[in-house]
């Protein structure tokens, strides 16, 4: 009798730590949806913005050697859209796009949704003709995006990194301030940063 309840001592242990390491894998499983969903746009399925700001950062710290450059798209007077088609119509418009820019996306980079329409790239190169030609690209892939009730244009501003650039916040901003030229040109159309001290050369490029 003292080895029988020797024996269900000892198997009582071992399905408790069973069990324990069960319910640890429960909780790791949780835990990790928790994290994807948290940095996950549910409309597109692309990274988020925070998630984003995860990214960009040690893309940030290897721009001297490897290169940056970050393209922010805005679509066109999309608050007009909404208004004729109505919200889900809009969301079928955003969702569109995010599958559209995933797809145009060169090797390396990630695409984000940034907030409502607007959505943030990021490639590893300082080249601007591969950053324009991905946005080029972008921009005929919506122009002959079926399904949509009405084809829409999207603005795009671009910046590379440079060495005067402190913090992610900084390329950043010379990519939103390209947006903001490129709207304020009427809209439809690429507009790069221009680095302090860069020649005067025509680095913008118009609408196609
Ligand atoms: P602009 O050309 O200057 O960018 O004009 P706009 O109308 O695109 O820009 P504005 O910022 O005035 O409006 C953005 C609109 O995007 C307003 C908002 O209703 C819409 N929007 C934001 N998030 C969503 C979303 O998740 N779904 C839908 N359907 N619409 C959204
Ligand atoms: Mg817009
Ligand atoms: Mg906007």
């Amino acid at each position: 009798e003292d080895r029988l309840m020797l024996f269900l001592v000892v198997a009582f242990f071992i399905l408790l730590s069973l069990a324990g390491g069960w319910v640890m894998d429960m909780l790791h499983n949780a835990r990790a949806s928790a994290e994807r969903l948290a940095l996950t746009d549910d409309l597109t399925g692309l990274p988020n913005r925070r998630h984003a700001h995860m990214r960009l950062e040690p893309m940030f710290t290897d721009a001297p050697g490897r290169g940056l450059s970050v393209l922010f798209f805005d679509l066109d007077r999309f608050k007009e859209y909404n208004d004729r088609y109505g919200h889900p119509g809009g969301d079928r418009v955003l969702e569109a796009f995010g599958k559209l820019l995933h797809r145009a996306l060169p090797k390396g980079g990630f695409a984000c949704r940034y907030g409502g329409e607007e959505f943030l790239a990021v490639l590893g190169t300082n080249a601007l003709d591969v950053a324009v030609e991905f946005a080029r690209s972008v921009r005929n892939m919506l122009a002959r995006q079926d399904g949509l009730e009405e084809s829409l244009t999207v603005s795009v501003g671009i910046a590379a990194w440079d060495s005067a650039m402190r913090t992610r916040g900084d390329i950043l901003a010379a990519a939103d301030a390209a947006l903001y030229a490129a709207k304020s040109s009427g809209r439809d159309a690429i507009r790069v940063h221009r680095q302090a001290g860069a020649p005067a050369e025509p680095l913008s490029i118009a609408g196609i």
